[in-house]
């Protein structure tokens, strides 16, 4: 470390990522990788590190080989019958979609490796975070889970992962993948399954075999609002810390949880994102050294959401202050596009002003937070028992 501190937090990068492309249409577009590595580069980042691909080896970790041969053959020849997940509307198959999904995946994981040998204490993978993916399918947008071969990755390094999932479908794939996992802890934090996809996520899900407690779900009432959302962050995240004393933290940053996006309902705004990555920041230093890796997720309004919930995990990695104003030179620089996609105006303000969403009147915060204590309760007695 030089005097002037530690080193920037990295910023896996590399313009190949754009390629994850389902097409026109498809919710998830690239297109958010322009405001949004603009925006983050104008709060002030300066250290991208260009990802390289997962090798089979490494994919292997969480994917059957039988699984990864029928991406690449998808990969060469997409018009083929539905199989394992790929081909439906969720995950049309592409060109290439082999070998930018193992990029992705590289990305996260070449970023662990990075962390593991002290070149940073923080790294963040906005491209990542690709959640719902299971060992022997795709789903829900995702070819390989990157962030899955993360947890692995700092795992076999011999570390306890804490896996946290913001994105507001639950974590499914991430769960199943390390559900009998003494060394992982998956907790998510989502819109209830009984509203949205993938259906799952329940508090009744508690992880099995040698990890029982170690699956941790907080699922939310639809319109809950950030007040709501953050109660039970702040009630579970820390708690779960102190029990389970992680020595490395994976996060999942979808931001689909904010009150313009188009797929889901929690009605958050950034206010509560900027919260969340000083919490994970401050666990990652109190029992972590500091060893956190951040990813992207969900998140459908590329312009008024995605590029402010990418800098606030930017500037929380860097312990730099948020700008009050949006830069006007990135909000010129964008609006026409946002305007031609349905997002103008954009936003001025990185943090939205507080209660400019009003939580749905119909929904009782006590009802989560009832829901997060019983969670939270029955895993620390799992934890205990064993
Ligand atoms: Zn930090
Ligand atoms: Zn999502």
């Amino acid at each position: 470390m030089s005097d002037e501190g530690p080193a920037q937090p990295i910023l896996v990068w590399s313009e190949a990522l754009r390629d994850y492309d389902f097409g026109p249409g498809h919710p998830l577009t690239p297109r958010r990788f322009g405001p949004g590595l603009d925006l983050i580069r104008a709060v002030g980042a300066e250290r991208l590190v260009e990802p390289e691909a997962a090798t089979d080896k490494a994919l292997a970790r969480v994917h059957e080989p039988h699984y990864i041969e029928q991406v690449r053959s998808f990969s060469d020849h997409p018009w083929q019958p539905t199989a394992m997940g790929v081909g439906t509307g969720d995950v049309p198959a592409f060109h290439g979609m082999h070998e930018v999904s193992a990029l992705v995946a590289g990305g996260s994981t070449g970023a662990v490796e990075r962390i593991l040998a002290g070149e940073a204490e923080h790294a963040f993978s906005p491209a990542g975070g690709l959640h719902h993916a299971m060992r022997t399918r795709a789903a829900g947008f995702c070819v390989y889970n990157d962030v899955a071969l993360a947890v692995a990755a700092a795992r076999d390094a011999g570390h306890r992962v804490l896996y946290l999932d913001l994105d507001v479908h639950h974590g499914d794939g991430t769960q199943v993948l390390f559900w009998e996992d003494p060394q992982v802890l998956t907790f998510s934090v989502h819109e209830s399954g009984h509203d949205l996809y993938p259906g799952t996520g329940m508090i009744d899900e508690t992880g099995g075999g040698a990890a029982p407690g170690l699956a941790v779900n907080a699922p939310l009432d639809r319109g809950s609002g950030d007040e709501s959302w953050w109660a039970v962050v702040e009630l579970m995240l820390p708690v779960l810390a102190d029990m389970f004393k992680p020595t490395f933290i994976v996060s999942q940053h979808g931001c689909d949880t904010h009150s313009l996006d188009p797929l889901a309902h929690l009605r958050l705004t950034t206010a509560s994102y900027q919260r969340a990555c000083g919490l994970v920041d401050r666990l990652a230093h109190e029992h972590a050294g500091g060893r956190w890796l951040a990813t992207g997720g969900g998140g459908y309004d590329a312009y008024r959401v995605v590029p402010r919930s990418w800098a606030l995990i930017w500037l929380a990695q860097a312990h730099r202050e948020a700008p009050g104003e949006m830069p006007a030179a990135w909000r010129e620089r964008w609006s026409e596009e946002a305007e031609a996609f349905g997002q103008a105006p954009l936003p001025v303000d990185l943090i939205d002003p507080p209660r400019t969403v009003a939580p749905d009147p119909d929904v009782i915060v006590s009802r989560n937070l009832k829901r997060a204590r019983q969670s939270l309760m029955q895993s620390l007695e799992l934890q205990a028992s064993c």
